[in-house]
């Protein structure tokens, strides 16, 4: 997970706007998830989905080898609180070092919007507003490019800068992630 921390002191209410940055300590962040019920819905859904739960970096829990078709059936990942349900082995994993680091900005974010309440409706909401701005749920998703498109696989590194100014054209999105169309 990316440990770049804000410069501008904005304090706890500002990290959680900049997922980027891991809400600290860890420990908080899986309270809240747990508390909130977020983790608990993860781990229910790698039960259902004949996965493999092993302990991640940061708290994470990886639920390997995930194979149910909810509730995204063609995302190689999707973070529930502190659970990452991964459509893939752990070698498939390990050729990905920085999908980790993006699914755990997701479940920074889970704790901030205080679990599934919170959580679900906007990120839904902003993958209604980023398909109405560029027909695609992630590329202006707010929730997505804090958590780092690049890192996500949703566009490539040479895109870089381009997904960080608005004014310039969408970025292009990888060939073969255009096909899986992650989402969370
Ligand atoms: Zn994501």
């Amino acid at each position: 997970m990316n440990s770049r921390r804000p410069k501008d002191g904005r304090g706890a209410f500002g990290q959680c706007q900049d997922a980027a940055v891991k809400l600290r300590p860890t420990g908080l962040r899986q309270v809240v998830n747990a508390v909130t019920l977020a983790t608990p819905l993860g781990l229910a859904l790698a039960r259902a989905g004949h996965a493999t739960v092993v302990r991640g970096p940061d708290g994470l829990l990886l639920a390997l080898d995930y194979r149910a078709p909810v509730p995204a059936p063609r995302a190689p990942a999707v973070t529930v609180g502190d659970v990452v349900l991964l459509r893939m082995s752990s070698a498939e994993l390990a050729a990905r070092p920085q999908l980790l680091a993006h699914e755990g900005r997701h479940a920074v974010q889970w704790a901030c919007w205080l679990g599934p309440v919170g959580f679900l409706p906007a990120y839904l909401l902003a993958s209604a507003w980023s398909w109405f701005r560029c027909r695609d749920f992630a590329l202006r998703n707010t929730f997505e490019v804090r958590a780092g498109l690049v890192d996500g696989g949703y566009v490539t590194s040479g895109d870089r800068t381009t997904v960080s100014r608005r004014s310039r054209p969408l970025p292009r999105r990888r060939s073969a992630d255009r096909r899986r169309s992650r989402r969370a």
